[in-house]
């Protein structure tokens, strides 16, 4: 099993005891035998960073690398790892990561949603149903339209609307959905099963699972779309065993076949 979304505490919103070998170290006790970390970057080439972003730039992130040679072979081993990272796109073409300076990273995540950040990512007044359905389509087909982009980190994932996620994922349409990961398919960018995401509060089914994310994700599959799992773990409760294994059921009802290695045909 792979995770392609993890973070360590080079990311400030992490838990400061989230450290590599830490993380690691879960990574290996829930079964991952193949990881990506993906710290939240802003690239300082790329004007227009946020306080809270600005000194998580490429050095920063990219000194994981050293964080891993300081580790022992017992931490190291077991475990497949890649360095990546979970950059951000704010519209209008503006990604938080220069094209010369991707491939510094073995991967690189894009979320197109960040809506939680208010006046940064998304208009604070943003609030209609319908708005905010048609800032995340335009914003998911331009996060599409990035090359470098290796996958979309939890695409379509209602952020900074709490109480609201059904309301807002109901008033989708099949036929977009279909536009959307016909758009991702065709562009090969990699469809993140998000694991925070299935753990939100949202209506589920009898079987237990999300009801709204088995709709978008089964489209996503007839869409020929390719797929990585990622956590979004930012501590090691969100890397227990038990919320990979109903991870794992999601993608089962939703029909995917999860690879081994989602990076190992990029090399
Ligand atoms: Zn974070
Ligand atoms: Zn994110």
């Amino acid at each position: 099993m792979h995770d392609l979304h993890c973070h360590t505490n080079l990311s400030a919103c992490a838990k400061r005891e989230s450290t590599l070998s830490v993380m690691l170290g879960a990574l290996k006790s829930a079964g991952v035998t193949v990881a990506g970390i993906a710290n939240h970057l802003w690239d300082a080439a790329v004007p227009g960073s946020s306080g809270w972003y600005a000194p998580q730039n490429v050095e920063h992130v990219r000194s994981i690398r050293a964080e891993y040679d300081a580790l022992s072979p017992e931490e190291r081993s077991g475990i497949k790892l890649y360095f990546g990272c979970e950059t951000e796109y704010v519209g209008q073409g503006r990604v938080a990561l220069k094209e010369e300076n991707a491939p510094l990273f073995d991967f690189v995540l894009v979320p197109p949603h960040h809506f939680h950040m208010k006046d940064f990512v998304r208009p604070a007044e943003l609030e209609d149903a319908a708005k905010v359905r048609k800032l995340m389509f335009e914003r998911f087909l331009e996060c599409c339209a990035i090359p470098f982009v290796f996958g979309l980190a939890h695409p379509l994932t209602v952020l900074g609307y709490p109480g609201r996620i059904d309301e807002i994922l109901s008033g989708f349409r099949d036929d977009e959905y279909r536009e959307l990961f016909g758009a991702a398919a065709e562009t090969g960018k990699s469809v993140e099963i998000n694991i925070c995401s299935l753990f939100q509060e949202i209506r589920r089914d009898g079987d237990g699972l999300p009801a709204e994310y088995v709709r978008m994700m089964t489209i996503a599959r007839e869409c020929n779309c390719r797929f990585h799992l990622g956590s979004d773990a930012h501590d090691t409760a969100r890397l227990a065993k038990e919320r990979f294994e109903y991870a794992l059921r999601f993608a089962e009802k939703c029909g995917i076949v999860l690879p081994e290695d989602p990076l190992r045909r990029e090399r």
